[in-house]
């Protein structure tokens, strides 16, 4: 029998909780440093969502979650990223 419970993750921006797969894994890696749906370490996810990623509260959010500081750069790479992932384009 094939479980299938799905993963559920809380979104650093909106507070809800969703299945995984909708949503954007945000990861400090050891190594590589931030990664997006890879990558081993600190993990914070959020809604592949206009609504959640605008937030004028993301950066110092991530930060937060992330436990590290983001270049000013990252915002723009981020948002790049996670336009490219909307499957909400309502
Ligand atoms: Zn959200």
């Amino acid at each position: 029998m094939i479980q299938q419970t799905p993963v559920m993750r809380k979104c650093i921006s909106c507070g809800k909780t969703y299945d995984r797969r909708h949503l954007l894994k945000i990861t400090k890696d050891h190594k590589q440093g931030i990664l997006f749906q890879k990558g081993m370490g600190r993990s914070a996810y959020i809604c592949k969502s206009k609504l959640c990623y605008s937030d004028s509260k993301i950066k110092k959010k991530l930060q937060k979650a992330l436990k590290t500081f983001l270049e000013p750069e990252f915002i723009d790479i981020f948002e790049k990223e996670i336009a490219s992932y909307d499957d909400y384009s309502n």
